[in-house]
């Protein structure tokens, strides 16, 4: 998972330090590399990359300093490629007509594919990312324009791309026709934005235009936006619904719904599918259970407690851990408060259970402070299938839910109740139905078709 933020003046203010901004408030879509691109004057393309946290890859006084009016950048969660600097984003390519930059939220299925046959016809490729391959497939165009050769290219990929390029003096936005990954539209006096999530926007002060829809590509220049369509038809669209579960921020707008309210409906869900009467209180898992808990309390009645503290400032602090820090785990993260839980009977709510690592430390350390239950409330179906479009999630084997049922990842987690919701009830609770929404990691139905690709150019 990555997100990507973009800014455009009509009245050549400098917007780098917008999209610094912007990057910040989507630190937590990627915390491994952060990095801006721009085309000055002259049509060369710049960019500054670096690892780790936005505020540690790039430096913001630099930034504010640079005077372009056009400019994109990226924050990294390696899904494709691997965590070295050379995968940082945005990617950079200089031809004699002229430079592009391209950031990239998602990941291409077919991009093994779409690199043999290019590598095949010569090319060599800097990085491991999927990315590049759109820059190849650009240049092996080299009779069409820069944009033209872009959108001719996309109906070649398969799988989830949110884009946001530099060509020139141009921004261009793109969503794959799936709508796999958020991509959404905003203002301020002459500046536009474009942005994995609307939380950045509220950062600069802008406005929500609109979503970028699926299939749809969006051009920013002078003369204001200019729409086009990705010249693909598609049957189903798969818009993640993990995205409302877990990923997005909750203070961010998705398809037109607030994921607050999305999040606090799924724990409405959960409180009627799978309601916990002799509990005394419900608490949420910080901060991914948090807004659930509260819809469960409401539904249910259970009195909501912040029984579980978050020390605010742990990051990635322990890249090599010492074998104590490693056997600390979630206890460095999270901590119960003894004096709530003690001989009560407790509901936990959580979003998701993927490997089971964090329920099963959090259910031990509440059981030492003494609580008499612990049951276990899950605001999204058992995760038993891989993501293949851009969110990072462990191999089939490592996942509890494809190993075990739910009675077992009950037993192994030492609960001494479980439910997860239905893919229904998730459904439900976003407002949506299959027609649009993906939730291949929870049934297994992946994106049809892709095997179907023309590889011609
Ligand atoms: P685990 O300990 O492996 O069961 O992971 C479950 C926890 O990780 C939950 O509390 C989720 O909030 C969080 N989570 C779920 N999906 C992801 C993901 N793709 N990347 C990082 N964390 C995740
Ligand atoms: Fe989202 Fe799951 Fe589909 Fe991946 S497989 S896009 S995480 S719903």
């Amino acid at each position: 998972m990555c997100g990507i933020f973009g800014a455009f003046s009509s009245g050549e203010r400098p917007v780098l330090e917008d999209v610094y901004l912007g990057l910040y408030a989507l630190q937590h879509r990627g915390q491994e590399a952060a990095g801006v691109a721009w085309i000055n004057g002259n049509r060369n393309v710049h960019s500054l990359k670096g690892s780790g946290l936005v505020h540690l890859a790039l430096d913001q006084q630099e930034l504010s300093m640079i005077d372009t009016s056009c400019a994109i950048g990226h924050v990294r969660y390696s899904t494709s490629g691997g965590s070295e600097l050379t995968n940082a984003q945005p990617l950079t390519a200089t031809s004699s007509r002229g430079a592009v930059a391209i950031a990239h939220n998602g990941n291409l299925t077919n991009a093994n594919e779409i690199k043999s046959h290019l590598e095949s016809r010569g090319a060599i490729f800097q990085s491991r990312t999927d990315t590049e391959s759109i820059l190849h497939l650009m240049a092996h165009q080299p009779h069409k324009t820069r944009l033209d050769a872009f959108v001719d290219s996309l109906p070649r990929l398969r799988g989830a791309y949110s884009l946001l390029l530099v060509i020139d003096d141009r921004i261009v936005a793109a969503r794959d026709p799936w709508g796999f990954r958020p991509l959404i539209l905003g203002k301020r006096e002459d500046v536009y934005y474009v942005s994995s999530e609307s939380c950045a926007l509220d950062l600069v002060g802008a406005d929500i235009i609109r979503e970028v829809e699926p299939g749809e590509v969006i051009v920013i220049d002078k003369k204001g936006i200019s729409s086009l369509r990705i010249p693909l038809e598609v049957n189903k669209q798969y818009s993640c619904s993990f995205e409302h579960v877990y990923f997005a921020r909750p203070d961010s707008m998705i398809n037109g719904r607030s994921v607050y309210e999305i999040r606090k409906a799924l724990g409405s869900k959960l409180a009627m599918r799978a309601p916990c009467e002799e509990a005394d209180f419900v608490t949420g898992m910080p901060d991914s259970g948090t807004i659930s808990a509260i819809g469960f309390s409401e539904e249910s009645g259970l009195p909501y407690e912040k029984a579980i503290v978050r020390n605010r400032y742990v990051g990635r602090t322990f890249i090599e851990p010492t074998q104590r820090v490693r056997e600390l785990g979630v206890k460095i993260k999270l901590n119960p408060i003894k004096e709530l839980i003690k001989d009560k009977k407790i509901v936990i709510i959580d979003d998701s259970i993927v490997r089971g690592t964090t329920c099963q430390r959090m259910i031990s350390m509440i059981r030492e402070n003494g609580a008499r239950e612990v049951h276990v409330r899950i605001s999204s179906p058992p995760v038993r299938f891989p993501c293949y479009y851009g969110i990072d999630t462990p191999t089939r084997e490592e996942l509890a839910a494809a190993r075990m049922n739910v009675q077992q990842i009950a037993q192994q987690v030492g609960a001494d109740s479980l439910a997860f919701l239905t893919e229904e009830d998730l459904l439900q609770a976003i407002g949506t139905d299959l027609s649009k929404t993906c939730t291949a990691c929870f049934t297994g139905r992946y994106m049809e078709g892709e095997q179907q690709n023309v590889m011609e150019l």
